[in-house]
């Protein structure tokens, strides 16, 4: 088994990281910085700068130039071919990037080697994507000789905004795109994990990214961010986060009627029927939360088990949440890494309070996990309650970390109703062995991803996205590409 503390060790030396602007590495205008540190242990990895709002208007000024310049003239197979270099240099440098996550963000080495794959295939799907965009030749109504066609063209300079939960797959689904289409970039990922961020920009400067199409400005949500949704120079915002950011994110851009796509949060219900395969769908359902320590969007959070199997699934699952190995994401064997920070991991523990207080029953976890392996980090044990009613806070929230609520049902009718109970609308499983079930469950459950035995399929040729306040716009498959396009009409009198 390979140890990763010697290259760990060496990756980040506590030193300061520019972040990159205009194909420059530059500090923040104000001089201002933000430390980065490692969730499993507290240790600092690094200072980055914390931009602000001149840091963005330059950025952007950048972005618009370079959109504006040279890079307009990129035909796509110009395009193409960058983004299958950069593929290439990452996979280059692909066990130092992921190992980057691991200390950035707490995700384990494991995990991130195998679930960060997809991201070599998103870069080569979109170089695809890029020589296959068009437009059309249609008929009008018109007499005479009218031709009138359709132009696809780059929407602009885009600003794209992540959250800390997968930076490489975050960063890399809103930059491909851009790239496969001709807009220009401006992103600004979490300030909770940039470092991956920023090693993704120098691997996509050294495969021939030209200055300004691609520029990274490190900072907080109420400065940076805030700032590039506001921006007028700014044409589409595509962002990545909580539902309550989107609703502001939406908001700032109505003053420049900007376009937006959002990816928001989730409280996604996993639905285990009587016929289910129980022994198959237990480790599925427990990890469609658990995963990434439940800092996964699509967590499976609502755990809805027929009444006749209830009381045993719910225990084993338990029992599977108290055999996975917690600890620092390095541990090849780590199965459950930290929670991002202590903040966060304070707000889990409300939620762990509100689901006793309301008077559900905890059947494992719901601590915090000190001692050897867990010094200095934030980690909570993979927590299950039973006896959870729709109304609790638990079964309403997104908690965003590893807590399962399990209810029963007694029929496909209520089930699908209790389901969609829900503001939010990203995501859905169902375990059944029975065709029928699987099929009426999949039209009638309300959500922008449904997964029939299985769970977390992400593909970069599937569309994925929500509905209702998960948000709106898809990233994946060849409807992510009309986020990035606008469409022109053109009109021709050839008499
Ligand atoms: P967050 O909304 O707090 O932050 C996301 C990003 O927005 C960060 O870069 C942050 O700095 C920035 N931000 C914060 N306030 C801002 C403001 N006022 N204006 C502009 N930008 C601002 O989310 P988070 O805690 O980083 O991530 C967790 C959330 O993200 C969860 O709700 C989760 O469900 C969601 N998420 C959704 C998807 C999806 O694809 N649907 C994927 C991953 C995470």
């Amino acid at each position: 088994m390979k140890d990763w503390s010697a290259r760990a060790a060496a990756l980040y030396d506590k030193g300061f990281r520019p972040m990159f602007v205009d194909g420059k590495w530059c500090a923040a205008a104000s001089g201002e910085v933000f430390e980065a540190r490692n969730p499993a242990d507290g240790s600092l990895l690094a200072t980055v700068p914390k931009g602000g709002a001149a840091d963005i208007d330059a950025a952007v000024t950048a972005a618009r130039r370079a959109f504006e310049g040279p890079w307009a003239r990129w035909t796509p197979f110009e395009r193409q071919a960058l983004l299958l270099r950069i593929a290439e240099r990452f996979e280059a440098e692909w066990q130092d990037l992921c190992l980057s996550d691991t200390l950035d963000m707490g995700m384990p080495i494991s995990r991130v080697l195998a679930n960060s794959r997809r991201v070599l295939g998103m870069l080569r799907f979109y170089a695809g994507q890029a020589v296959a965009l068009h437009g059309a030749t249609i008929p009008n109504s018109f007499p005479g000789e009218i031709l009138s066609q359709t132009l696809r063209e780059p929407v602009g300079v885009v600003g794209a905004i992540i959250p800390w939960n997968a930076p490489i797959a975050g960063s890399v689904w809103k930059i491909a795109p851009a790239l496969a289409t001709g807009c220009t970039i401006v992103l600004k990922p979490s300030e909770e994990a940039s470092l991956t961020v920023l090693m993704i920009a120098r691997l996509m400067a050294e495969a021939g990214l030209p200055e300004g199409v691609l520029n990274i400005v490190t900072g907080l949500g109420s400065e940076a961010g805030a700032a590039l949704a506001m921006h007028p120079g700014v044409d589409k915002i595509v962002f990545t986060g909580s539902t309550a950011t989107g609703q502001s994110i939406a908001r700032a851009a109505t003053g420049t009627l900007k376009r937006v796509s959002l990816e928001l949060g989730g409280k996604s219900p996993v639905i285990v029927c009587r016929d289910a395969d129980i022994d198959k769908a237990v480790p599925v359902a427990a990890m469609s939360v658990f995963a990434n320590s439940g800092q996964i969007c699509i967590a499976g959070s609502r755990l809805f088990v027929a009444r006749e199997i209830h009381d045993e699934f719910v225990r084993r699952v338990a029992e599977y949440a108290r055999n996975l190995r917690t600890g620092p994401g390095i541990d090849p064997e780590t199965e459950i890494g930290p929670i991002i920070s202590g903040r966060q991991a304070d707000r889990i523990g409300r939620f762990v309070q509100a689901g006793r207080d309301e008077g559900a029953e905890l059947v494992t976890g719901g601590t915090r996990l000190e001692g050897p392996g867990h010094a200095g980090g934030h980690f909570i044990a993979p927590t299950v309650f039973a006896g959870v009613r729709d109304d609790m806070t638990i079964a309403r929230e997104e908690i965003f970390g590893p807590v399962i609520s399990a209810m029963p049902f007694d029929d496909l009718d209520e089930v699908v109703r209790r389901a969609n109970d829900t503001p939010y609308g990203l995501a859905a499983g169902v375990f059944t062995t029975h065709l029928g079930t699987a099929h009426k469950l999949a039209r009638r459950l309300r959500a922008g991803n449904v997964w029939i035995n299985m769970y977390h399929a992400i593909d970069p040729a599937v569309p994925f996205g929500g509905v209702k306040m998960s948000g709106y716009g898809r990233e994946g498959g060849i409807e992510h590409l009309d986020e990035y396009l606008e469409t022109k009409a053109v009109w021709i009198n050839t008499d």
